[in-house]
C-alpha cells in the first residue's frame, strides 16, 4: 500500500506551511506498518492558530452572525462529511484499528451531532428578559471565546465533532488538536470546514503530541479548554487552566459497572453486556468493565458470557464480520497485558481469554478476557484498563451491589440488567454516574454525557453541552427601561 503524505496544516481556514519539519508517522495497528506521514504541529503552529482565532473572535464576523446563519454553515460541514462517510470510516480503521462496522458509526455519528447542534442553536434563546427584585435585565448568552479542543485517538472524529459542533454553533472560534496517533480523519474534517465556507480564522486543526497540547492549553489567547482523554492528562490540564481561570470541560476515564439483578433473563442481557465490554476493542471510556452479578447465578452468567466472547471474531478490522480489532499501539497492548498479569497476581481467575490470539502474528491484539473471583478492591476493578477486559464481581444482596458499583473513583456510566424496569430506574437513581442505562449499552450524542467524580467536569451533548460554550451576561438598564424586540429577538 502506498503511504499517504500530507504536507500542510489547516490553520484559520487556509492550508499553510508547517512551522517545523517534524513529521508524524501514522502506524496501522493491524499491520504495524507506516501508512501515512503528516506534519506535526508544534508551538509555533499553535501560536499561529491561536493568533488567527483570537483575531477572528475579537474582530471577525462569526460571533455576530445570526445563529441561523452559523447553523447553516455547520450543516454544510455535516453534508460534506456525510458524502465522504465510507472514506472516513476506512481512514479511522487504518489509523486506530477500529473494526470497520464501528468505524462507520464513528464516521456517521458526527454528521448527526453537527445536524443536532445546528438545530438546537437555530432555536436556542441566546437572549431573554429576566425580572430581578428591582430591575429588569436582559440575559445574553454569549460565546465563551477562543476554544482549544483536545481529543484522543479512540473515537477521533466523533470526539472532535462533539466539541467543534457546539462551539461553532455558539459563535466560538476553535483550535482542534487531534491525537498524534490519528491525524488522518482530521484532514477530512479540515476539508469539510473549508467546504463550508467558514470565515477566516474560525477553525484550525493542528495534529500534534502532548507538548503541543500543553502549549495550547497554557496559551494566553485561549478562553476555554475542552478535553477528552486520560485522568492524568485531565488533572494536569485543570492545573494549567487554574492559572488564568480558563473555562474547562473534562471528559475523562471510567470503570463503569453493570449490575445484573437476579431476575435477569441471561439470554436477553448477553448482547448488551458484550457490547459494553468490547466496544471499540475495549478502548472506550464508557465501557461496562465491571459486571456485578448475583453470587447464586455467577456460574451460569459467566458460562454464557464466555461462550458469547468465544464466538466473537477477532482479526483484520477491515473485514466486515470482525468484532474485535487490535489495540492502538504496542504500548497500549503492554499496558493491557500488564493488567492481565496483575489480575492473576491479585488472585482473580481467568474464565476466558487472557493471552494473544493465535494466527495473528502482526497487529497489537489481545484476546477478550473475563476475570472471575474479582474483589472490587483489586486494582483490576478500580483502574481503567482500556482494553477488552471484564471483571465479574459477585454480590449477595442488591444493597451490596449498589455499594460495589459506587465504590469507584470514577463516575462516568453504568447499567442495570433486570426484568423489572421500575426497579432498574430506582437503582439508576442511586448510582453516582453521569449516565446510566436500564437493559442495554446505549450512548446518544444528543443526550448530555459526562462524569461524576474523577470522570470529569461538565457535560457534552444536548442543551447542557451547548451551554458549555456560552457565558451569560446580565445587561441591566435603569428602572423603567424595557428592552425591546431588537434586544430580545434571540440573537447573542
Ligand atoms: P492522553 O490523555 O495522554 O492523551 C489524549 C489527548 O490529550 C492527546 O491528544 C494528547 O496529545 C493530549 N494530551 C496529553 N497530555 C496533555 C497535556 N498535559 N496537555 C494537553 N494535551 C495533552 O491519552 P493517551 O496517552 O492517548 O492514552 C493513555 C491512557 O488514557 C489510555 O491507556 C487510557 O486509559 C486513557 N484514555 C482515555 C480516554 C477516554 O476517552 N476516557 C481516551 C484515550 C485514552
Amino acid at each position: 500500500m502506498m503511504e499517504m503524505e500530507k504536507n500542510s496544516l489547516f490553520i484559520g481556514g487556509h492550508w499553510v506551511e508547517p512551522a517545523s519539519s517534524r513529521r508524524i508517522r501514522v502506524i496501522c495497528p493491524s499491520t504495524e506498518e507506516v501508512v501515512a506521514t503528516v506534519p506535526e504541529g508544534v508551538a509555533a503552529d499553535m501560536d499561529h492558530a491561536v493568533g488567527v482565532a483570537r483575531e477572528a473572535f475579537d474582530r471577525g464576523p462569526w460571533r455576530w452572525m445570526s445563529p441561523v446563519e452559523r447553523a447553516d454553515r455547520v450543516r454544510r460541514i455535516a453534508d460534506h462529511l456525510a458524502g465522504r462517510a465510507e472514506e472516513v470510516a476506512r481512514l479511522i480503521t487504518l489509523e486506530n484499528g477500529s473494526p470497520l462496522g464501528f468505524a462507520r458509526q464513528q464516521a456517521l455519528g458526527p454528521v448527526g451531532i453537527l445536524q443536532a447542534s445546528a438545530e438546537l442553536a437555530a432555536r436556542f434563546p441566546f437572549s431573554e428578559t429576566c425580572r430581578g427584585l428591582s430591575t429588569t435585565s436582559l440575559l445574553v448568552h454569549e460565546p465563551v471565546g477562543v476554544v482549544a479542543a483536545i481529543v484522543p485517538w479512540n473515537g477521533p472524529l466523533y470526539l472532535a465533532v462533539s466539541k467543534l459542533a457546539p462551539a461553532l454553533c455558539a459563535g466560538c472560534t476553535v483550535i482542534l488538536k487531534p491525537a498524534i496517533e490519528t491525524p488522518l480523519d482530521a484532514y477530512v474534517l479540515s476539508e469539510a470546514c473549508e467546504a463550508a465556507g467558514l470565515p477566516d480564522g474560525v477553525v484550525s486543526i493542528v495534529p500534534g503530541g502532548r507538548d503541543a497540547g500543553q502549549y495550547l492549553v497554557e496559551h494566553p489567547g485561549i478562553d476555554k479548554v475542552t478535553f477528552t482523554g486520560s485522568v492524568e492528562a485531565g488533572r494536569k490540564i485543570m492545573a494549567s487552566c487554574a492559572r488564568r481561570m480558563t473555562r474547562l470541560t473534562l471528559e475523562l476515564g471510567g470503570k463503569s459497572a453493570a449490575i445484573v439483578l437476579s431476575d435477569v433473563d441471561v439470554e436477553a442481557f448477553i448482547a448488551g453486556a458484550i457490547a459494553g465490554m468490547t466496544m471499540n476493542s475495549g478502548q472506550a471510556c464508557a465501557l461496562l468493565s465491571r459486571l456485578i452479578v448475583p453470587r447464586s447465578r455467577q456460574e451460569e452468567i459467566v458460562a454464557a458470557l464466555s461462550a458469547a466472547v468465544g464466538r466473537l471474531k477477532m482479526g483484520d478490522p477491515f473485514q466486515e464480520d470482525t468484532a474485535l480489532g487490535p489495540l492502538i499501539s504496542s504500548r497500549q497492548r503492554d499496558r493491557v497485558e500488564g493488567y492481565i498479569d496483575l489480575g492473576r497476581r491479585e488472585g482473580a481467575t481467568i474464565a476466558a481469554g487472557g493471552g494473544r490470539p493465535s494466527g495473528l502474528p502482526r497487529g497489537w491484539y489481545v484476546e477478550p478476557t473475563i476475570f472471575v473471583d474479582v474483589e472490587n478492591s483489586m486494582r483490576i476493578a478500580q483502574e481503567e484498563i482500556f482494553g477488552p477486559v471484564l471483571c465479574v464481581i459477585p454480590y449477595d444482596d442488591e444493597e451490596e451491589a449498589i455499594e460495589i458499583a459506587n465504590d469507584s473513583r470514577y463516575g462516568l456510566h453504568g447499567a442495570v440488567f433486570t426484568s423489572d424496569l421500575d426497579r432498574g430506574f430506582e437503582i439508576g437513581r442511586r448510582i453516582r454516574t453521569g449516565s446510566f442505562t436500564v437493559n442495554g449499552f446505549a450512548l446518544d450524542p444528543a443526550i448530555p454525557f459526562g462524569g461524576f467524580k474523577e470522570s470529569g467536569i461538565g457535560r457534552e451533548g444536548g442543551v447542557e453541552g451547548f451551554r458549555a460554550y456560552l457565558e451569560t451576561k446580565a445587561l441591566t438598564a435603569p428602572q423603567g427601561y424595557e428592552p425591546d424586540e431588537r434586544w430580545t429577538g434571540g440573537h447573542a
